[in-house]
């Protein structure tokens, strides 16, 4: 059975360049899911023509924590749907069904963990990894984080703050490409992690070929694409 909530947009910011986090309130509404996952949004009305509709899937950027809010976030491309959810004024409805996804945390905490995310990637591993800093998760998490610039890389503030406190956390940051000698250099227990690999389709298959070709496990490998990027 489908289940939608009504939730009411609650903020709408830039978080880095072209890119843009909108929250849903919760306020007496429960929404349970698992860091990593996504939901799939719908607009009650689009103030511009958009051609693929009112309705997009976007994973969630907010800890499974946080009990007043969901957040999202996308780059800004345009289009009518995105233009939409930041102009719509405050407290409109938006519908929301799921949680859906399997791109979460490893039932053992204390499993070594690697995310590799390109860019707007980013969302479900934020969530994740600001789940593990709460709970203190022991397993050591490293996160290589591909963004073109310093300015488009959202949430990179955050990440070095839990990077710098939290001894379980790892940041690899690059502006440019990720390539085998970057994921190589960093990973001493290589063998022992499981890997995840989000971002733009194009991304991840390269990513899926650095990985190979170094050797790691597939079945080790989990993959998520932000399919809708060019
Ligand atoms: C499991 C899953 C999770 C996802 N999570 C996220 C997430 O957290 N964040 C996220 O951003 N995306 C996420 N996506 C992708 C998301 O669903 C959209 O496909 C994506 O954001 C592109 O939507 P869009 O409205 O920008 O482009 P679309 O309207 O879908 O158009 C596709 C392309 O056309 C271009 N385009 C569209 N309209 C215009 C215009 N008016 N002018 C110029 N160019 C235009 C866009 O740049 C885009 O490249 C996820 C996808 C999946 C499957």
């Amino acid at each position: 059975m489908r289940h939608i909530i009504k939730l009411p947009i609650v903020g709408q910011k830039t978080i880095a360049q072209k890119t843009n986090e909108v929250s849903f309130g919760l306020s007496d509404k429960e929404f349970v899911f698992m860091a990593g996952q996504y939901i799939q949004m719908a607009l009650p009305e689009l103030l511009y023509p958009d051609p693929k509709g009112a309705s997009r899937t976007l994973s969630i950027a907010s800890s499974p924590n946080d009990k007043e809010k969901i957040s999202i976030s996308f780059r800004d491309s345009g289009s009518g749907f995105k233009r939409t959810l930041m102009e719509l004024p405050l407290d409109t409805l938006i519908d929301v069904e799921g949680p859906f996804g399997f791109f979460t945390l490893p039932r053992s905490t204390f499993q070594p963990v690697a995310f590799i995310a390109g860019g707007i990637g980013i969302t479900p591993c934020i969530s994740m990894i600001r789940f593990a800093d709460e709970i203190e998760r022991p397993g050591s998490i490293i996160l290589f984080y591909a963004n073109r610039d310093k300015e488009s890389a959202a949430y990179l503030n955050e990440l070095e703050t839990i990077a710098a406190r939290n001894p379980n956390f790892i940041l690899k940051n690059k502006f440019g490409r990720i390539d085998a000698e970057f994921v190589q250099n960093s990973v001493t227990n290589m063998s022992e992690a499981i890997w995840y690999v989000v971002g733009p389709a194009p991304m991840v298959a390269a990513v899926r070929d650095v990985l190979f070709r170094l050797g790691i496990d597939e079945g080790k490998i989990r993959f998520e694409e932000f399919t809708g990027y060019e």
